[in-house]
Formats: C-alpha cells, structure tokens, sequence
C-alpha cells in the first residue's frame, strides 16, 4: 500500500482501478503490458528508433544544405546515440524484463541518462542531457504522439491517472466510465480541477509522482475530500473507506431534503445560492440540488470543446437552451474567458511567455471583435427569449468596461435595425479578479449593474500565486488577510452604492469560507452544484449577526493559517455533522 498526498479539487471518495492515461508526454506512466504482446512492444520500439533515425538524417541532411557542416554535426550526434547499444538494449531488457509498454521504457531510460548527465557539474554534460530530452521526445512522439487519447481504449469504469490533463480533456471524459481521477501536476482553482467538480467526479491533483507509481489496473481510492491517493489499499484501508462512504450516503441524504426549502438563515436574511456552470445541460443539475439559478455559465467552453470557432447558431442554441432550462430564474452569462490555462487551437499557435498575464478574457475579446460580436449578437438575441445578465471577466481599468458596453450598444443597434428581438435593457455586470478593480470598485459601481467576486483569480493575482501551479500551492489561500481585505471593501462599496453583489469564485461553495463572505456583506454565492446543498445547511444553521462576529474575528489575524483555523473551527461548531468521520488534522 502507498498513500500519496496531493491536493483535493473535487470531493468524494471512489475505491476503483487505475486507467494510466499517457497522452501527456511530460512524464509517460508506467503501463504494464500482457506476456503475449512483448514481441509486439519490442517491433513498435524498433520501428519508432528507424523512423527517428530516418527523420534525423533528412533534418541532418537539410541543416547541412542552410548551416553548413558544422552545425549539422549535432544530428549526426544524436543518430549515433539512437544506434548505441548502451542506450537502446536497456530499453529492449526493459520490455523483456518487466512487461513494460515501450513508451514507457523509452521514457525511463532516457530520462535515467540525463537525470545522470545533470547531475554531473561540468555544463557539457548538461547539454548532453538535453540533448537526450530532445531525442526522447522525437522517439516518444513516434510511439504516442499522434494517436488518439488512449481514452478510446476505456470500456469499464475507471480512475484515470494521468502527469495532467487539460480542461478540455476532462470536460470530454465519459462521467459512466471515468470515476475519479488523479494528477502528478496542478492547483485547486485550475479549471481543469473547476471541471471536475462540474463533473461531479472525486479529483485529487499536485501529487508529484503518482504516475511513477501507478500502473494500470492498480487498486486504487481517491479520495476526494482529503486529497488521498491510496495504491494497492491494504483490507483495513478498504474497511475504513467502506465505513466512511457509508457515513457519507446517509449525510447527502439529509441534505437532499434541504433542496426544497428556502435559503434563509436562523435570523431571516435570504442568502441567495446559485450554480456555477460550463454546459448548459447543468442548469437542470443546478436547480436540482436546490440552487436558485445560474451566477455564473463559462462560455468559454463552448469554445474550448469546439474545434473551430462555434458559430453565431451554435452558441445561440446554448444561450436559449440556457435560458429554457433556467425559466425565468437568475442567469448570468459570462463572456469568453479565453487564455491563460483555457487556449483555443488558434490561441495556442501564437504561445505567450506570461499567459496568466497575458491576452486573455475581455482583453482578449476587445482584440478579437468579430468574434467578441459574434458571442454578443447570440447573447442578446437569448436576451429576447428571457432575463439573462451579461458579464465581463478579468476587467482591470475603466476603459475595458466602457469599451466592453460600447460593444454591446454596437450589437444592440445592428439587432435593431435587423428587427431581431432582444433586451435592451440587458444588465451588464463584471467580475471583481483583479486587486485594480477591487481598489477602483467605487468607480466602477457607478457603471455597472451588478459586480461578481472571483476569488479564484483574485487571490491568484493579489498574492502572485498561479493557480494551476502545484509547487505554489500551499500559496494559493483565500484566508490571506489581503485577500480578506479587498473583498471587505468591494462588499462596503457594493452596499454604499446599491450595487448586488456576489461571489463566484471557487471559495463561495466552500461551507467555511461562506461564512466568512456573509460576514463580509455577500448575500448571493454561486458555486459548484454539488457544493449547494452544504451551503444551504450552513445558511439554514446560523445567524447573520454570528457571521458578522466570525468576520470581524477573521479580519483581526494576521495569517491566512489562524484565519483558516478559525474560519475551520466555527464551521465545525456550527454544521458538526459535515465533518463527521474526519478528523481536525486530516481536513487541515
Ligand atoms: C474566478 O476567477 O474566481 C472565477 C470565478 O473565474 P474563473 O475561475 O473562470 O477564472
Ligand atoms: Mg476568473
């Protein structure tokens, strides 16, 4: 048995069996292969070596007809070492000996030798490494690079592990067969990670080397909710995980019953509880768990799943089915917020050094206006068919907002002419994700008509931790007292002004968190369906005025650590049967 810590991104706990996805070819995963297919893994790793070798000495034989001789000589180099023995027979015992899948011999040994030359001082030995990563990855893209994700090869139920997965990828999975899943790399607010719990499949990321440890068909518990990857459990592992499911079922059984009843705490203030959702068939899962409608659809994913551009049609189907399925609740639709860890095919042509810093979200779209307009003309013609917001990510200065509603009016005005029905009076509302805008809330309250807090980017960018980056982590920490203190003071403008106010970023569905938000001023949190039901019963559990008293205490520290403490410990004061079955430590 091997228990391996990372990073808990969607809760629930599934005891299955290991799906080694190696798509990802950052670190290929160790796949064991039946006795009778050895001779056929060895014919792959021969043919992948004389097609490397037959491509080297075509980029050989062209370097030397635009560099010259010199400058040739590395390919030379490079064949030379995919004909030495002592690189390639350890590869052929390797399959031999082990029933390994050649991918996963090749990546081993390359990556022992250069391990090897690294560690050497001399910087030559340096170059040498490098220049085994480099042969690695022409080999390994001959064995895995343009076949189809090995996800086609899934029939049965499975926890996929893979080195990482992006947001498209997850947002493909089969949720009958893929039951959990598990990655070496990653943060909690990756939207590969905000997927999953859309998904509502138990995802644990950041765990470093799991995928050296995995093989297909292991034993395997994810577990969600502690941020657990237990391999091969032992019988009492398994016991103990059986008697904790258990405990679980019969929990969401008594918060099932909570989805009818309205969200009002003890002392008869409407919290409002609304869905953050990537497709529009979630609507329907929304308001199944009780939510009040949608605070928050990412379109961007319409893109994202698309090959091309989705056209004008296409995304009108969504917005209108959006609205079908919402029937006059709440919706705010999000424009695309394209870039940083969500590219589309054409973004990804043009690679940027900073991503996260970058082209993305509404300054993306304001550069981009065909495609920008195409997203408002089919907004606004769902507009027609019933109430729906629009808002603007990642706005940082005043003139991203002006432009952004000078847009609207633009499309508004052409719909116009065209007679084709719309709202004319669509709210139009941003996100608070950046320190600018949480600083110049006061301006921007007089320009907009609702703002919605992000803490996802917000703490992202107030603490300079990128969020999908497992080795920063531990950074990331919503409780930061500056993190705290921006969101007090947008929620103080909010009031002043009359402006509503919500919070949709990951942290919102969070029971503890919740607490400290209400305290602050929010009365509207939109968040992960699957997160509803436990924010209603913590609504349903306390005062506004205990929420209060909790904030002002969380807004005295000084840590992110004593105010999660603190946040962690009323919370289990007040809703104790949430925690049932952990321990204080483990949810720490
Ligand atoms: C956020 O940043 O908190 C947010 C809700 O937006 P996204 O997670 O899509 O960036
Ligand atoms: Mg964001």
């Amino acid at each position: 048995m091997q228990t391996i810590k990372g990073i808990p991104v969607s809760p629930g706990v599934v005891i299955g069996r290991v799906f080694a996805l190696d798509d990802e070819r950052r670190r290929i995963p160790k796949r064991i292969v039946p006795k009778a297919t050895i001779e056929a893994e060895q014919q792959r790793l021969g043919s992948a070596l004389t097609g490397s070798i037959e491509e080297l000495t075509a980029v050989r034989a062209a370097a030397e007809r635009e560099m010259g001789v010199e400058a040739a000589k590395i390919f030379s180099f490079h064949i030379g070492m995919l004909a030495d023995k002592s690189l390639i027979d350890p590869m052929r015992r390797m399959i031999a000996d082990e029933s390994v899948s050649a991918e996963y011999a090749v990546y081993r040994v390359f990556a022992d030798w250069s391990a090897r030359f690294r560690a050497m001082s001399d910087s030559a030995f340096t170059t040498k490494a490098n220049d085994l990563e480099d042969l690695s990855a022409r080999v390994l893209k001959r064995l895995i690079g343009e076949h189809k994700s090995r996800l086609a090869e899934l029939h049965h139920e499975a926890v996929v592990v893979a080195s990482d997965l992006t947001p498209s990828q997850a947002a493909g999975f089969d949720r009958r067969l893929v039951v959990a899943f598990a990655t070496d790399l990653g943060g909690r607010t990756s939207h590969t990670s905000i997927v999953a719990r859309a998904l509502g499949i138990p995802a644990v990321v950041g765990c470093g080397d799991l995928t050296r440890a995995a093989t297909d068909g292991t034993p395997v518990i994810v577990d969600g909710d502690q941020g657990l990857v237990i391999l091969d459990p032992d019988a009492a592992e398994l016991e103990r995980y059986r008697a904790y499911l258990e405990q679980r079922r019969v929990f969401k059984l008594s918060l099932d019953e909570l989805a009818g009843l309205p969200s009002v705490t003890r002392d008869g203030v409407a919290i409002e509880l609304l869905g953050n959702i990537e497709f529009p068939e979630e609507v329907d899962a929304v308001i199944a768990h009780g939510g009040q409608g949608v605070g928050l659809y990412r379109t961007e994913f319409l893109y994202l799943t698309h090959e091309t551009e989705p056209s004008e049609e296409e995304q009108f189907r969504a917005y209108s089915e959006c609205v079908r399925r919402c029937a006059g609740r709440p919706l705010v639709i999000r424009t695309m917020d394209l870039g940083a860890d969500k590219y589309t095919q054409r973004q990804a042509e043009q690679p940027e050094r900073n991503p996260f810093l970058g082209l993305r979200s509404i300054r993306y779209c304001l550069k981009s206006l065909p495609m920008f307009k195409t997203q408002l003309r089919a907004l606004l013609r769902a507009s027609g068919l019933g109430p729906l917001k629009i808002m603007f990510p990642l706005v940082t200065n005043i003139q991203e907002l002006r432009q952004a509603k000078w847009v609207v009016r633009e499309v508004m005005e052409d719909l116009a002419e065209e007679g084709v029905a719309h709202d004319p009076g669509v709210p139009m509302g941003m996100m608070v994700e950046v320190p600018s805008a949480a600083l110049m809330a006061d301006h921007f309250a007089r320009e907009v008509d609702f703002f919605s807090i992000g803490t996802n980017d917000l703490v992202q960018y107030t603490l300079a931790v990128d969020r999908t980056n497992e080795r920063v982590a531990s950074l990331f920490c919503p409780t930061h007292p500056a993190v705290i203190k921006l969101i007090k003071d947008v929620a103080r403008v909010a009031r002043r002004r009359g402006v509503p106010l919500s919070c949709c970023g990951e942290s919102a569905g969070d029971p503890e968190y919740a607490l400290l938000l209400i305290g602050l001023g929010v009365r509207t949190l939109s968040a992960t369906a699957g997160s509803i039901p436990a924010l209603k019963r913590l609504v349903r559990s306390v005062t506004v005025e205990e929420c209060e008293r909790i904030a002002r205490r969380a807004l005295s520290f000084d840590s992110d650590a004593s105010v999660a403490a603190h946040l962690r410990d009323q919370a289990r004061r007040i809703i104790p049967e949430a925690f049932e079955g952990r321990s204080a430590e483990a949810h720490a």
